[in-house]
């Protein structure tokens, strides 16, 4: 177990791939900060299952990431375990849109959850981070930080920013012992995408297979999702000791999409 002692801070945890990292770093030791929307009953059944996997301390924060007030409020909740060493940016949400039919709304919730709450986590917890002398920022970016699609113009505007920011912050840190990085998936199994698979067949007339690999894998050459847990893994792979020299970098784990 050796995150033993180190608190961690993971955004959009109360799902798919933030709570596969939640559950992770807990295996390996460490208290946890479960965030995000959900059922009450569900994520205070995630709280307690990762608190004895951990055996250490497991809370969770409704904290509404648009608002920065609101960030502030969960980071002050984390200085009770001592403060955040381990700092998971994953919270993000998409809308699927004409750049010209784009609501103004939308990209302004794009922009705040898949950006700005990034800026406003790094920037509180970063002087605890320096201050030991150990971190470890993880910003679930996507292939759409390297990669664009139509029709996904704030999404994708969104996740080059992201790479952007873990660029510029790895260099402001890089002797401090803390590092930050990002982690671009492509496609990944979540119940997200697994719901929308029986309406494609309805609608286009496809079986289950032809809309996994035609439509939803079409541009990952191996036309496999990627998993919840491959990213956890490589997510608690750059908080180890040996993933010292790792920062600043956009790794990305899509099937090959964006060799192509
Ligand atoms: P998900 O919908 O399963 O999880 C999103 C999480 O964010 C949930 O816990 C949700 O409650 C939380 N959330 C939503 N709005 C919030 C808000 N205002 N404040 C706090 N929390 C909020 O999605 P996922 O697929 O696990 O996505 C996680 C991250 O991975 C996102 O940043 C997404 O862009 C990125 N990503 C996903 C895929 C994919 O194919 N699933 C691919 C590449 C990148």
């Amino acid at each position: 177990m050796f995150l033993k002692g180190k608190t961690a801070l993971v955004t959009g945890s109360t799902s798919g791939i933030g709570l596969a990292c939640a559950r992770a770093l807990a295996a390996e030791g460490a208290n946890v900060i479960l965030n995000g929307f959900g059922d009450a009953a569900e994520i205070e059944g995630f709280r307690t299952e990762l608190a004895e996997a951990s055996g250490a301390e497991a809370r969770y924060s409704a904290a509404d990431l648009t608002k920065a007030d609101a960030i502030e409020a969960m980071i002050g909740q984390a200085e009770e375990l001592g403060g955040v060493d381990i700092l998971v940016n994953n919270a993000g949400t998409q809308h699927v849109a004409p750049i010209d039919e784009f609501p103004p709304e939308k990209w302004d919730l794009i922009l705040a959850l898949n950006l700005s709450a990034a800026f406003h986590t790094v920037r509180l917890a970063l002087p605890g981070m320096k201050a030991k002398g150990w971190g470890r920022i993880v910003n679930t970016a996507s292939a759409h930080s390297l990669v664009a699609s139509p029709n996904k113009a704030p999404y994708v505007a969104s996740k080059h920013a992201i790479a952007g920011l873990t660029k510029a912050v790895a260099l402001e840190t890089a002797t401090s012992g803390v590092t930050i990085n990002c982690i671009s998936p492509g496609y990944v199994w979540t119940t997200l995408v697994e719901n929308q698979i029986p309406d494609t067949m309805k609608a286009r007339g496809l079986t289950r297979e032809q809309v996994m690999n035609d439509v939803l894998l079409a541009a990952q050459p191996t036309k496999k999702f990627v998993t919840v847990d491959e990213v956890a893994a490589l997510c608690l792979f750059l908080c180890r000791d040996e993933a010292r020299s790792i920062t600043g970098a956009n790794l990305s784990m899509d099937g090959g999409w964006t060799a192509a």
